[in-house]
């Protein structure tokens, strides 16, 4: 590239040729903080948050290597997924999910990231059981007590994974945070901690229907810290796309 274009070209609009270096660089820097956190290779898997990135910026990086795709909204989402039927990517929902919502997105996504309510886990439940399938969900944390965030308060996870363990269609698969924003990532580390540790109470309470194998936690600013405090699944946007102008 030459300098004329890197000064013109910012972060702020990324060239085709610039999301697949930032894909390369990403999954580059993920690899090397499961080598130093002593985690095997491919033990993390990088979710590429594409809320207001288009879908021809979302091919460029499912060429350059991407292979799961994270939506927020149900609304926005469902134009890609039609737009990419046929690519080797599977979709993620990790935005806040009303209730009225879920009847559209059960088979859509793989995961849901974002179940922040016991009602929302049995409505999940209700519409999975209807459609006749089985829908992999984690639960959010709210893991800073942040008034103005969504998911379960630490305090009360434990008691309302037990309440949800009976739940036939909905599969807890693990648990998810977003920690309150911090300027530098190694402030973020703590949260990323007590997540992992909540996670380790629920295994231990070894419920039949309940997996917590995955910690899905750690965006563009601290994905590194939280791979070092066993994220599974990273969810990153700006690293990838450049800044969200909406
Ligand atoms: C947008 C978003 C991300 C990605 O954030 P970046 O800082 O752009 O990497 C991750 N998780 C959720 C839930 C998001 O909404």
């Amino acid at each position: 590239m030459s300098g004329r274009d890197s000064c013109e070209r910012t972060m702020e609009s990324p060239i085709p040729e610039a999301i697949a270096k930032r894909v390369q660089s990403v999954l580059t820097k993920i690899r090397s903080a499961e080598e130093k956190a002593g985690r095997p290779a491919g033990t993390v898997r990088l979710v590429a948050a594409t809320k207001a990135v288009t879908i021809e910026h979302i091919g460029e990086g499912v060429r350059a290597g991407l292979s799961i795709l994270g939506e927020n909204r149900v609304q926005e989402a469902l134009p890609k997924i039609a737009a990419y039927t046929k690519a080797p990517v599977h979709w993620h929902f990790i935005g806040q999910l009303q209730r009225r919502k879920v009847r559209s997105v059960i088979g859509l996504f793989d995961l849901i990231h974002s179940v922040d309510s016991l009602d929302l886990a049995q409505e999940i439940d209700r519409r999975a059981r209807e459609a006749g399938r089985q829908q992999n969900v984690l639960l959010e944390v709210n893991i800073g007590k942040e008034r103005t965030k969504a998911g379960f308060h630490p305090d009360d996870v434990i008691q309302s994974v037990q309440m949800m363990a009976q739940l036939s269609h909905a599969r807890i698969k693990g648990l998810m945070t977003i920690p309150p924003l911090t300027a530098d990532p190694d402030l973020a580390r703590p949260y990323f901690r007590t997540l992992h540790d909540l996670a380790r109470q629920i295994a231990a309470l070894d419920l039949p229907t309940v997996g917590m194998d995955e910690l899905s936690m750690g965006m563009s600013n601290d994905y590194e810290v939280a791979i070092e405090e066993g994220a599974t699944l990273v969810r990153v946007g700006t690293a990838i796309f450049g800044a969200r102008h909406v």
